[in-house]
C-alpha cells in the first residue's frame, strides 16, 4: 500500500510520501535505543511535565487534528474532535498516576515469609517498543500506546498505517515539542514488508499491534520466533444482547451509535444483535427505522451521521461479505448496497437470517452492518455471543441483577459493558481473548506489558 493521504470522501490523491530507505530505518533504531538508555534513568516527575504538555499542545490543536483525520479517514469532524479530547485525556492520566503504578511493589506478608530483610517487586522500562498501528483511530490507537510506554522509560516507534502519514508525522513533532528528547518517539515512515527487519533488529525489545487477524499473526510469529514480547489488539465481531427488561429505548439509540460509531469502523463495534423473540419484533422495527435514518455524507458537514470507509479495498470488502450473506439467504432490512459516485461510501445496513456458513457469522465487517439474530433466553444469548472465533468486547441489555452477573461470568470476552455500549477508559483495562488478542492495554496493566517486574531479594 502506498503511503499517501487519499481523501475517502473524494477518491483523490491529496499527498504521497517516500517510504524511508533501509539505512534511514536504521538510523531511527540507533537513535531510539541509545536515546533509551539516557531516557530510562529520567525521574516521573520531568516525564510527567513533558506529558502534560503533550496533552495541552494537543488540546490547543484539536481542530488542526481534527481535520487531519477526517481528511486523511473519513470519520466525521466531530467524532475526531471527541477522538483528540480522548486523548488529551489519557495523555493527563498517565502523567499523573503512572509514578504510583509502577511504584516498588512489598509482598502481602512481609518480606520474611520469604527469608528476606527485604523483598519487592520492581517494574523497570523494557527498551524500544515498535507500534505498528491503524487507521481507524488514528490519534488514540497510537497515544494509548505511547503514553504509559513513554511514562514507564521505554521509548517508541511507530509504524503507522500507510493512508494516515500526515496524524504519523503530527504525533511525532507534538511530542518532540512538547520536551520529550529527540528519539523518545520516532515515526518510521515504512511499508509492512518492512516491519520484519525492525522486529528483529536486537536492539528492539518488544512490539504493540493494532490491526487485523493477519497482520497481527504476522507481527505475533516473528516475536516468538524472536522471544520478544508482544501486546496484539486485533478484530471483533461483538455480541450486543438485549433481553425484556431491557430499557427499549435506550437500547436501540445506544446500538445505532455502537454499530455506526466511526463509520462503522471499530473493533469494539458491536456487530451481532441478540435480541430475546418476547422483544425482537419492536427491536427490529426501531432499530431499522433509525438506522434508515441515518444521514450518510461528507464527513466535514455537520449534519452527517456516516461518512466514507476509509479505503476503497475496505468498501469492496464490506461489499463482498454483505453480497455473500445475501447469496447465502440472508434479508436485507435497510441498506445493503455501496453508494455511487466519488468516495467509498456504503449504506447503513441491517441483514436478518444469519447462518453459519455465511462469511458475516465469523468475519469481521468493518462498516456500518448489523446482524440481526432471535434468541430464546439467556443460555440461547450466551451461547450465540460465544459462538465467535473473536472475544473482545460485549454489551448486554438487562436491568434483572442475575442475568447481569450472568452476562458478567459468561461472555467470553476481555469487556462486558451491562446498559451501556463497550468503549475504553484510561482507567480499564482494554483488551481481548480468543482470536481478538492478548495483553492489556490502558489502565496499569498497559503500563506494565512493557515492564521488566523485576524481584528484588535482600538477606
Ligand atoms: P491491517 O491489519 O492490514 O493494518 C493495520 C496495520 O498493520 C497497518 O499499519 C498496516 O500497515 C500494518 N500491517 C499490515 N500487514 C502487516 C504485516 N504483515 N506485518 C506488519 N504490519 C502489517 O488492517 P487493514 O487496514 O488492511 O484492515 C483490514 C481489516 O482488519 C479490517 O477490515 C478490520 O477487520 C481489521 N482491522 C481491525 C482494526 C482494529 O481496530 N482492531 C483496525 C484496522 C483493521 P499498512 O497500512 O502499511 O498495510
Amino acid at each position: 500500500m502506498a503511503i499517501a493521504t487519499i481523501n475517502p470522501a473524494t477518491g483523490a490523491t491529496v499527498k504521497s510520501f517516500e517510504p524511508m530507505s533501509e539505512s534511514e530505518v536504521q538510523e531511527a533504531i540507533r537513535i531510539a535505543d541509545a536515546r533509551w538508555k539516557q531516557f530510562r534513568t529520567v525521574s516521573f516527575e520531568q516525564r510527567a511535565t513533558w506529558m502534560h504538555a503533550a496533552a495541552d499542545n494537543l488540546e490547543a490543536d484539536i481542530d488542526t487534528v481534527a481535520e487531519m483525520m477526517t481528511l486523511e479517514m473519513g470519520k466525521t469532524l466531530a467524532a475526531a474532535r471527541g477522538e483528540a479530547a480522548k486523548c488529551v485525556k489519557g495523555l493527563r492520566f498517565y502523567a499523573d498516576n503512572a509514578e504510583a503504578m509502577l511504584a516498588d511493589e512489598a509482598l502481602p506478608g512481609g518480606a520474611d515469609t520469604v527469608g528476606a530483610s527485604r523483598a519487592y517487586t520492581r517494574y523497570e522500562s523494557l527498551g524500544v517498543v515498535l507500534a505498528v498501528m491503524p487507521w481507524n483511530y488514528p490519534f488514540w490507537q497510537v497515544l494509548r500506546f505511547a503514553a504509559p510506554a513513554l511514562m514507564a522509560g521505554n521509548v517508541g516507534l511507530l509504524k503507522h498505517a500507510s493512508n494516515v502519514p500526515q496524524c504519523a508525522m503530527y504525533i511525532q513533532d507534538l511530542f518532540e515539542r512538547s520536551g520529550f528528547p529527540k528519539g523518545c518517539f520516532q515515526t518510521l515512515l515504512i511499508s509492512a514488508g518492512q516491519v520484519e527487519g525492525v522486529l528483529r533488529d536486537p536492539r528492539v525489545a518488544a512490539a504493540t499491534i493494532t490491526g487485523s487477524e493477519w497482520a497481527g499473526r504476522s507481527v505475533a510469529s516473528i516475536c516468538g520466533d524472536e522471544i520478544k514480547p508482544s501486546v496484539l489488539e486485533l478484530g471483533g465481531n461483538d455480541p450486543f444482547i438485549v433481553m425484556p427488561s431491557a430499557d427499549l429505548e435506550s437500547a436501540v439509540a445506544t446500538a445505532v451509535t455502537a454499530r455506526t460509531q466511526n463509520n462503522g469502523q471499530s473493533c469494539i463495534a458491536a456487530k451481532r444483535f441478540l435480541v430475546h423473540a418476547d422483544v425482537y419484533d419492536q427491536f427490529t422495527t426501531r432499530f431499522v427505522e433509525a438506522m434508515s435514518a441515518l444521514v450518510v455524507g461528507d464527513p466535514v458537514d455537520d449534519t452527517t451521521d456516516v461518512g466514507p470507509l476509509a479505503t476503497s479495498d475496505g468498501r469492496d470488502e464490506v461489499k463482498e461479505l454483505v453480497d455473500d450473506a445475501i447469496d447465502k439467504g440472508a434479508s436485507i432490512l435497510c441498506g445493503g448496497r455501496a453508494l455511487d459516485g466519488p468516495g467509498w461510501y456504503f449504506q447503513p445496513t441491517v441483514i436478518s437470517d444469519i447462518s453459519s456458513e455465511m462469511r458475516v457469522n465469523d468475519e469481521e465487517v468493518f462498516g456500518p452492518v448489523a446482524m440481526l439474530h432471535r434468541v430464546t433466553d439467556m443460555d440461547d444469548a450466551i451461547a450465540v455471543a460465544n459462538s465467535t472465533p473473536f472475544g473482545l468486547g460485549s454489551s448486554a441489555w438487562t436491568s434483572s441483577r442475575e442475568e447481569q452477573d450472568r452476562f458478567a461470568a459468561e461472555i467470553a470476552a476481555g469487556q462486558v459493558f451491562i446498559n451501556g455500549m463497550t468503549t475504553s477508559y484510561p482507567e480499564l483495562p482494554f483488551g481481548g481473548t480468543k482470536r481478538s488478542g492478548y495483553g492489556r492495554e490502558l489502565s496499569y496493566h498497559g503500563l506494565r506489558e512493557f515492564c521488566n517486574a523485576k524481584t528484588v531479594w535482600v538477606k
